[in-house]
């Protein structure tokens, strides 16, 4: 199953357009996004794909400009570095032994198809995929992981490097990452049973047209499940947080010469399975 963001109200997303959840459940579920994920096992066992398929020929066509990001409010957004052998190569770093955490503030959180304003510095891309908690998850093993996300979605880990890195005094990884847009989601969220394998799904993006990333999510380090058994032993995860997963090779800071973000660039952001986000840019004051 695939659910969407339309103009702010929860959607189920099918071939013909998108079907509206809480017209469909008379007000059970939804309209908002976050009260499907607060009610998310309850709402699986409503959506039956009988269901689904019944309420198909009163979807509706959607205009991208109306779908906005499938987590809007996420209450935690945790992210992973160095999460690929080739981009940890390219950065110069070895492989943690253990997740590198950091967090993009939820207030930077933006829609697939949203314009994005870039400060002064050096702004790059990273395209993640993106995994969002279906269930509170506490002290959560590996093995049963799964059991707490609610889907996959796709991301872009925008940072403007020279506030994130060693070049400002003193470096503000998570406020480098977290500029208002600096992390558009989306264009859906799709449910893991939809996927032929949830930890191998091909990722890639492009600038004005020419491929930058392009990596495969069973390259990286630590998997999902092994993320949310590292993360739940800290802390309780919520339903709606995200964990950004990490990117592969080929961002513009590793790339020689260097590549960066400016005003009037197209980021195209694509997950086999999730779809592609189109995301534009403009010069902040
Ligand atoms: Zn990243």
């Amino acid at each position: 199953m695939q659910i969407m963001n339309v103009a702010g109200r929860a959607a189920i997303a099918v071939e013909s357009g998108a079907i509206d959840v809480a017209e469909l459940s008379e007000g059970r579920f939804g309209p908002d996004m976050h009260a499907l994920y607060e009610q998310w096992d309850m709402f699986r066992e409503w959506a039956t794909a009988g269901r689904i398929a019944a309420a198909a020929p009163q979807a509706a066509a959607v205009e991208p400009a109306r779908v906005g990001p499938p987590v809007p409010r996420p209450p935690q957004v945790f992210a992973i570095g160095l999460n690929y052998k080739a981009h940890a190569a390219e950065a110069n770093l070895e492989l943690p032994s253990q997740p590198m955490v950091f967090t993009k503030y939820p207030a930077a959180i933006a829609g697939p198809f949203d314009a994005i304003g870039i400060p002064a510095g050096k702004v790059d891309w990273e395209v993640e995929l993106v995994a969002v908690i279906g269930r509170r998850a506490e002290r959560v093993a590996a093995g049963q992981a799964w059991d707490y996300v609610a889907g996959l979605t796709l991301g872009q880990d925008i940072s403007e490097r020279v506030l994130q890195t060693t070049s400002s005094v003193p470096p503000q990884y998570n406020l480098g990452k977290s500029y208002k847009g600096f992390a558009p989601i989306g264009p859906v969220l799709v449910t893991p049973d939809d996927f032929d394998n949830p930890d191998d799904i091909a990722i890639s993006c492009e600038l004005n047209g020419e491929t930058m990333q392009r990596g495969r999510t069973s390259d990286t380090v630590f998997t999902v499940a092994e993320l949310i058994e590292y993360l739940s032993r800290v802390l309780p995860l919520l339903p709606g947080d995200l964990i950004f997963t990490g990117t592969p090779a080929g961002i513009g800071a590793a790339r020689r010469p260097q590549v960066f973000i400016g005003p009037d660039d197209i980021l195209t952001t694509s997950a086999e399975g999730i779809g592609t986000m189109r995301n534009t840019f403009f010069p902040l004051d």
